[in-house]
């Protein structure tokens, strides 16, 4: 028995699952998951002494790998500082300021500690602004765990094949309208049906939760077009895209101006630390100066800002993007041409550091799509890597994640054991 066997049969008896969130669990890959004890750069060690390339990366939440130096440090000492206060803090001011400049909508922002309560708190206050009940969201893109958002949802709702959640009323579900994504016709029927009662459409503008599938050209300025004409929010979920497809988001990269922005992951530097943010007109409903009730115990919290700062400080400073584009791009030709020289059929999903694998010959556009590929053989692929020495996030429908360190010898390393899978 290895020890990461040991640990998991442990967790069971006390947590459900074994795991404390589901797609950690592996159940659509099979076998034990893998308890790690530390991780360094691109690598992550076992609890058993084993070593991979992580191309998982705390799911797209570090940019620059485990255990950067300046994020542990700004971290460590902000928490001999002490740890929590319940009171506003300089840092946040800073952090509000670093993300107010970097995203070109976003004028105002609340800070929160997780992606999901990032975008149940900027649905409410859609949905307060307008006055209206109903959200537009997209078949196979994932918000977190929010309940009126879980229809339909990516992630591990996907991994698992869960239609709905048993514990979300009929209420919260019938508030929330489904289209399939880069289907702009399909979007505007839905718009017309529910003529001025759409509150908000929430996208992720490059979606990562299906597998890695980018927008359509002009599916984004379309929800844009119709969300103006009728007086909707487009609010952009960036919490994957945010800070890792570039420093301004996929908002910049495709110019495209939301009226809400949610952001998680790679602003937090690997802490729990998340953001709402837009247009200043709409975060000033929010209280204390509006009426619409958003708040949070550990909400800007001391040690996970600080982790944040340093890590959004390293993205100006260093700009890691074309160097990971670069790295992104070797590493899709690759694989491109491994699974060919194979004969093994696979669409590559990429934009910039997030990328999936799609065993499937057609392109891939939206979760039909992505359900339609080979998931068997992603599952054996999975362990084919893992063998290698190399961890992929544990399902098909979830991206991976670059590093800024993630060099040739881990693309390599990885084309590699692409060459010996023999499907
Ligand atoms: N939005 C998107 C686009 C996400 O990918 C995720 C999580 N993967 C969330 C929201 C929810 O974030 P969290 O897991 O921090 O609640």
């Amino acid at each position: 028995m290895t020890r990461s066997e040991e640990l998991f049969a442990r967790a069971r008896s006390v947590i459900p699952g074994g795991v404390d969130s589901p797609v950690r669990a592996f159940g659509s890959v099979g076998g034990t998951p893998i308890f790690y004890r530390r991780g360094e750069g691109a690598y992550v060690i076992d609890v058993d002494g084993r070593r991979y390339v992580d191309l998982v990366q705390s799911w797209g939440a570090l940019l620059f790998g485990h255990a950067r130096p300046e994020i542990v440090r700004a971290a460590a000492s902000a928490a001999a500082e002490g740890t929590s206060f319940g009171a506003p803090t300089e840092r946040e001011v800073e952090l509000a300021e670093t993300i107010v400049a970097a995203l070109p909508s976003v004028e105002m922002v609340r800070l929160v500690s997780s992606g999901t309560e990032a975008t149940m708190s900027a649905i409410r206050l859609a949905r307060g602004a307008t006055g209206r009940d109903l959200v537009l969201r997209f078949d196979g893109c994932y918000h977190g765990h929010v309940d009126g958002l879980l229809a339909g949802s990516g992630s591990g709702v996907a991994t698992f094949g869960i239609p709905g959640s048993p514990g979300v009323t009929a209420g919260a579900a019938h508030d929330t309208v489904t289209a399939p994504y880069n289907d702009p016709e399909a979007a505007r029927a839905a718009f017309e049906r529910h003529e001025g009662r759409l509150a908000a459409v929430i996208v992720e503008p490059v979606a990562a939760n299906m597998g890695v599938v980018p927008p359509a050209p002009g599916f984004l300025e379309h929800l844009r077009q119709l969300c103006t004409a009728s007086g909707t929010l487009l609010l952009f979920d960036e919490v994957i895209t945010g800070f890792r497809i570039g420093y301004g988001g996929a908002q910049t990269r495709f110019g495209v101006t939301p009226d809400l922005t949610t952001l998680g992951k790679v602003m937090g530097g690997g802490f729990p630390c998340a953001a709402f943010g837009g247009r200043a007109d709409l975060m000033e409903r929010l209280a204390p100066v509006g009426p619409i009730y958003q708040a949070g115990t550990l909400s800007g919290n001391p040690v996970a800002v600080a982790a944040g700062l340093a890590a959004l400080d390293l993205a100006r400073r260093l700009d890691p993007y074309p160097e990971l584009e670069r790295v992104a791009t070797t590493l899709e030709d690759g694989l491109r041409a491994g699974f060919a020289a194979n004969g093994i059929p696979a669409t590559i999903g990429r934009a910039g550091s997030m990328f999936s694998v799609f065993f499937t010959e057609r392109q891939v556009r939206d979760f039909a799509g992505a359900k339609d590929a080979d998931h068997a053989r992603y599952a054996r692929f999975f362990h084919h890597l893992l063998a290698e020495g190399i961890a992929l996030p544990p399902s098909g429908y979830e991206l991976w994640s670059l590093c800024t360190e993630h060099r040739d010898d881990e693309v390599a390393q990885l084309l590699e054991a692409v060459r010996s899978f023999a499907g």
